[in-house]
């Protein structure tokens, strides 16, 4: 099995600070990680809710994937990640499985993850981000 659960859920927002209200002070959820993601060109803020966590996803510059996303499409849900095991050994499998992939090799995400993005073209209209925690 590739995907062992949903890691989190990856939202795009304009305003990092007036987007953390609604998740604060309306549904009462506590933010437990801010982080810059230059890889990504996002700021992000993490919540723990059950066995998910909630990613706000800000862009940092005008030419962030995200930016271009909100431009396109607005606010709203980015990205669905699953967490997996073995993320280079799976990435090998769904490209001979002639799966579109945007990473052929994982690189690093939030929360010293190791990550990789799957394209929308092959997923039924939902970006898919692999993620697999960096053990030991
Ligand atoms: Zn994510």
């Amino acid at each position: 099995m590739i995907a062992s659960k949903i890691e989190h859920i990856g939202i795009a927002v304009k305003d990092l600070q007036e987007a953390r209200k609604f998740y604060e002070q309306i549904l009462g959820l506590e933010c437990y990680r801010e982080e810059t993601v230059s890889d990504q060109l996002v700021k992000t803020a993490f919540y723990q809710i059950g066995n998910v966590k909630i990613e706000l996803l800000e862009p940092t510059t005008q030419d962030s994937p995200v930016a271009k996303f909100i431009e396109k499409r607005g606010e709203g849900i980015h990205h669905i990640a699953f967490e997996t095991e073995d993320l280079p050994q799976i990435l090998d499998k769904l490209d001979r499985q002639q799966v579109r992939l945007i990473d052929r090799h994982p690189r690093a995400g939030a929360e010293e993850m190791q990550i990789a993005f799957l394209h929308p073209a092959s997923t039924h209209g939902v970006l898919v981000e692999l993620c697999e925690t960096n053990r030991g």
